[in-house]
């Protein structure tokens, strides 16, 4: 059966490429499930590197997955057969398997300092980079020498000779000659076990069939493939997984989106009101498709036909404008209540309502969200967009720049007509506002709707983009409209 996992260290905060990786082991798994053959998520976390790992990035990479709906089957806080999912705390294991590597001869112990092995790659001319095998061959004597000067060793695992092979998923047959790949330390000179040595430990006892992961992880590949050699002759590996690396995700400037990138934290659309569908689609499209000319899909469509063949070993590039593109083509297809309940959080934080929402405010909500409901792109915009019919009277200010624009004399003139205009009105319907503006600005004042309600809506929203100018009204009421269009003059 189908087991892949996802194997974040938390340190920072988590970037749109994790959600990448993610989602494609995610679509993997359960497309697998789907036909026959079983397929199980994994959530593990890497945080062997004390000094980096923090709780904080631990808790916001759980709430993305939790918020973007990437359940995972087995891992921390749900548990499952191999756990526990964090690798701090499954140290014995790692010191378990370092032991009997190094029973073996599979690794030695390096008592060499990085200093001298730079000098003596300096002096050498050599071009490779990393170790150069000071200490495969060391003699009894040497050890010892070492040893009294107080030096304590790492364990490094000998590479073998020759090159390694593997059938990439993503890229096809990639391969490695051993001689540029330098034996790699598998722990720190006190003991604390290295990435090199977590990763393929997990990889191997907790099962992992496919290893998908991101491009800049290639290098790494011959390493661990090498090192499943060396587990399964030791018994703690059953057969190496299959790997396949996914292409960069390039952002501005053609350069690899990095961490410093605005763009890359994934929490950050959340914060800006993506829906989780929305995200998902576009990271999707970061080196794969549903088909041509097809841009919008849903997750379960994605399941239903992914395969990692059709995965682009081309790097992708990150584009904002689709990524909200196709965000809005997913909000556009939600029920208003279920934007109305996804757009609360944004109006509580905004203020916009209170928390609990009073009854009046859940009654206004319902009649005015579906004004705003085609309009808007992102959650957070339907707070932009209802403050003003939310906001106290004594609290309401209009867009500064907007009231420079439209508000000028001629506008503040158009306003006062408008006042005048429906302040005689018998019903304070739409229609009947509707009638009264249309009859007096732009029928007898010959004024351009476009200039004849741009004022007016400013006076009235305070904004130059809002919902509809005479719905807006009706729900205002008739005492706060004049008001709004009285105190704009
Ligand atoms: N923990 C690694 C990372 O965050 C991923 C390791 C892997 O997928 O093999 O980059």
């Amino acid at each position: 059966p189908v087991r892949v996992r996802m194997a974040p260290s938390p340190t920072g905060s988590p970037h749109v490429g994790l959600v990448r990786t993610a989602l494609f082991n995610y679509a993997f798994a359960k497309h697998a499930e789907l036909t026959g053959r079983g397929g199980t998520f994994v959530l593990r976390i890497e945080d062997t590197d004390k000094e980096r790992s923090t709780e904080e990035s631990y808790a916001a990479i759980l709430e993305l997955f939790r918020w973007l709906g990437l359940t995972w089957d087995e891992g921390v806080e749900v548990g499952g057969p191999y756990g526990p999912y964090r690798q701090s705390e499954r140290g014995e294991l790692y010191r378990d398997v370092l032991a009997s590597l190094r029973a073996s001869s599979y690794t030695y112990d390096c008592y060499c300092t990085t200093d001298e092995v730079e000098a003596r790659r300096k002096e050498s001319g050599s071009k490779v980079m990393g170790y150069d095998g000071f200490c495969r061959e060391l003699s009894e004597e040497q050890r010892i020498a070492f040893e009294a000067e107080d030096r304590r060793p790492i364990v490094r695992f000998r590479m073998p000779e020759g090159s390694i092979t593997w059938d990439d998923l993503v890229r096809g047959e990639v391969t490695f000659e051993t001689q540029f790949v330098p034996d790699f330390a598998l722990c720190r000179a006190n003991g604390d076990p290295l990435y090199t040595l977590t990763a393929p430990v997990d990889d191997a006892t907790m099962h992992i069939t496919h290893v998908l992961r991101g491009e800049d992880l290639l290098s790494s590949t011959p390493r661990q493939i090498a090192l499943f050699e060396a587990m399964k002759a030791i018994g703690v590996a059953e057969t190496t997984p299959a790997y396949g690396h996914l292409p960069y995700v390039m952002g501005e400037g053609n350069k690899k989106l990095s961490k410093r990138d605005p763009q890359a934290h994934a929490l950050a659309y959340r914060d800006q009101g993506f829906v989780p569908e929305g995200l998902l689609n576009y990271v999707a499209l970061l080196g794969w498709a549903i088909g041509a000319d097809r841009d919008v899909f849903s997750l379960e469509e994605m399941v239903e036909a992914f395969d990692i063949a059709d995965v682009n070993a081309n790097p992708a590039r990150f584009d904002l404008k689709k990524a909200e593109a196709i965000n809005t083509a997913h909000l556009r297809m939600l029920p208003v209540e279920e934007i109305t309940h996804r757009a609360l959080p944004f109006l509580k934080a905004a203020g916009v309502v209170s928390d609990p929402v009073r009854d009046a405010d859940a009654q206004l909500l319902e009649l005015a969200m579906p004004l705003v409901a085609e309009r808007v792109n992102k959650l957070a915009e339907v707070a932009d967009m209802l403050g003003f019919l939310f906001v106290d009277e004594a609290d309401f200010t209009r867009d500064e720049a907007d009231v420079a624009k439209l508000l000028d004399e001629t506008g503040r003139g158009v306003v006062k007509a408008a006042h005048d205009a429906v302040a005689a009105l018998g019903t304070w319907s739409t229609q009947a506002i509707q009638d009264a503006l249309q009859a007096t600005l732009v029928d007898e004042m010959g004024l351009k709707p476009r200039v004849a309600y741009g004022p007016v809506r400013v006076a009235i929203t305070g904004r130059r983009v809002s919902p509809p100018l005479f719905e807006s009204m009706e729900l205002l009421g008739r005492e706060r409209s004049l008001a709004r269009l009285a105190s704009a003059l």
